[in-house]
């Protein structure tokens, strides 16, 4: 599906081209550099970079940098990096605070028609006097003060004169209005900060619904795109460009913020699994950051094809995580090489095979994909299978091995189990099997049938390997809250002990070539990626990008 195709935003491009409210598109992602990005902010870099694309039009980087005590430069590199990788150009790259000189001047024109006052209320005063939706709010004692006096005070909190909090720049609009946030919202407060791009040349800074449509009209942005919770400050928006006079009319467009089903999603929530060390950095494959995606093995296209179907709307909802997995499925199906990994090794000696002798097998690196080509396979008398393939005493319907009982190996053969071997306290630590040499892959061996076929790694040329596997960070199905800011720690109280799953085991010898950022499937296992932190030469580690099973398919 091509769900750009029936997007009501689409629709509200097309109609201002064809009646030429404006002549070319232009769009911003506008992230807040307090983070890293995460799944959701791919969908408003999607949305944004592909309407104008399609239009051509051009989309802006700009760094929503008004709040100095949050952002970092290693926030403005991380979101850089991501959303390149993600496949897109940006045409300009901007920063909010650098139109801090034009929109302190615009405040100013504010003051001067009268349509803004420096108010000395406290915060809590201001949020007190505001009303509710039934009740109006309560004017501010300072709400009348002259233009010159306005003017003075407001260029005295730029120099630095007075405390933070102890006075802010307020638009004066209606403490009336049914809308809350257009009674008399605060446009500038004093915060005494060093600010990540301009230092402290500044100590007052404009507030996001002051700052954010004006540097959308000195861009000439035309349609800002941004999430639900923005729907209430539209007229906000409307009256900060036309009371300041943009020569530019950018116009606000709302829709649906990203949730999906066992993912926590605010920058905050997420800031805290790496501030405390749940998590081994932003880029853990656990995060739903585009960097631990990334790390996990996800790629660009199946994270694009999956914002491509979940689509734009205008309703809130809950999308389930599994599509994600069904993308990556489809992406690396005809591009990961497929190979054998043994994750938990349980040793076999086929007795019957030669001591010494090794021979190679060839086997196809993907059978969907001829050209991929051939690759080759030990085999000896000594060989790896997985723990969980054998069974002493088996349930009925169970096809791997266990006593007596025949299987084939993949592209070698079938193999009989003979004997068990057990260490001092009863756990099997060794198989002794036969192999039937009539039986090779290949061969068109038609003898007898077997119901199991094993994955396995031959012993002497077995490469040592970690693999991590993953759940969810948090036990229970966690439904996000838009207004995640809001919301207690509680969610630290659900963390998941077995999020992280660490296994010792064996790949094939050709494995010796991965590199970080590879991918693979591993027969039977499921997609791995080659972790790029925790590679190092002698030390193979791959995560588990996604299992093969899907039991979702959109
Ligand atoms: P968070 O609440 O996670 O901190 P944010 O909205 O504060 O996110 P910003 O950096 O301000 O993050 O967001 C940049 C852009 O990405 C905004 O236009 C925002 O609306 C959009 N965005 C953020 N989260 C989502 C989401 N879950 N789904 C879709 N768009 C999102
Ligand atoms: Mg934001
Ligand atoms: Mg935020």
């Amino acid at each position: 599906t091509n769900a750009t195709s029936s997007n009501f935003i689409k629709t509200i491009v097309s109609e201002d081209l064809k009646k030429g409210v404006v002549d070319k598109v232009i769009t911003r992602f506008p992230p807040e550099p307090n983070g890293y990005l995460h799944i959701g902010h791919a969908k408003s870099i999607c949305l944004n970079f592909e309407l104008a694309d399609e239009y051509g039009g051009r989309t802006n980087l700009r760094f929503d940098d008004t709040n100095p005590l949050k952002e970092d430069t290693e926030y403005v590199e991380s979101i850089k990096e991501d959303v390149r990788w993600l496949g897109f150009d940006w045409d300009e790259l901007h920063y909010a605070s650098n139109y801090f000189d034009e929109l302190y001047e615009r405040a100013q024109l504010l003051i001067r028609k009268g349509k803004a006052y420096v108010c000395d209320l406290s915060p809590d005063e201001i949020r007190a006097s505001r009303g509710t939706l039934t009740e109006p709010g309560q004017e501010s004692p300072y709400r009348n003060r002259s233009v010159e006096e306005n003017a003075d005070l407001f260029e005295r909190m730029k120099n630095g004169e007075f405390p933070n909090g102890s006075k802010v720049l307020r638009a004066k609009i209606d403490m009336a209005s049914p809308n809350l946030n257009m009674r008399d919202p605060v446009l500038y407060r004093i915060s005494h900060a060093e600010h990540h791009n301009t230092g402290d040349r500044w100590c007052i800074y404009p507030m996001y619904d002051f700052a954010h449509p004006l540097s959308d009209a000195i861009e000439g942005v035309t349609h800002s795109l941004c999430t639900l919770e923005f729907e209430d400050h539209r007229p906000l928006y409307d009256w900060v460009v036309e009371q300041c006079e943009m020569p530019s009319r950018p116009r606000q467009y709302e829709f649906a913020r990203l949730n999906m089903t066992n993912t926590v999603m605010s920058k905050r929530k997420l800031k805290r699994f790496v501030d405390e060390g749940i998590v081994d950095g932003w880029d853990d494959p656990r995060m739903p950051t585009i960097s631990g995606l990334r790390r996990k093995g996800y790629t660009p296209e199946a994270i694009r094809a999956f914002a491509r179907e979940i689509g734009v709307a205008r309703s809130n909802s809950l999308v389930d995580d599994r599509m994600l997995d069904h993308f990556i499925r489809e992406d690396l199906k005809l591009k990961a090489p497929r190979t054998m990994a043994v994750l938990q090794p349980l040793k076999v000696v086929i007795t019957n095979y030669p001591e010494g002798q090794v021979e190679w097998l060839e086997a196809e690196v993907n059978p969907e994909v001829p050209e991929m080509g051939v690759r080759q396979i030990p085999f000896s008398r000594e060989i790896y299978i997985e723990q969980d393939d054998f069974m002493e005493d088996p349930p009925k319907k169970y096809f791997r091995l266990f006593p007596g009982n025949e299987v084939r190996l993949k592209h070698a053969y079938f193999i009989k189990c003979e004997e068990v071997i057990k260490d001092a306290d009863g756990q099997v630590v060794e198989l002794r099997c036969t192999y039937d040499p009539e039986t090779k892959s290949g061969t068109g061996f038609a003898g007898r049938k077997v119901k199991g076929t094993l994955h396995w790694v031959e012993a002497s040329h077995a490469v040592p390997a970690s693999f991590r596997l993953f759940e969810p960070l948090l036990a229970e199905e966690t439904e996000e809250q838009p207004d995640a800011e809001e919301t207690g720690d509680d969610f630290l109280k659900q963390l998941n002990p077995n999020s992280l799953q660490v296994l010792q085991g064996f790949v094939e010898p050709n494995m010796k070539s991965a590199r970080a950022q590879d991918k693979f499937q591993f027969f039977r296992h499921g997609y791995f990626n080659v972790d790029p932190k925790m590679t190092a030469d002698e030390q193979l580690v791959f995560n588990r990008i996604v299992s093969l099973k899907s039991s979702f398919d959109p």
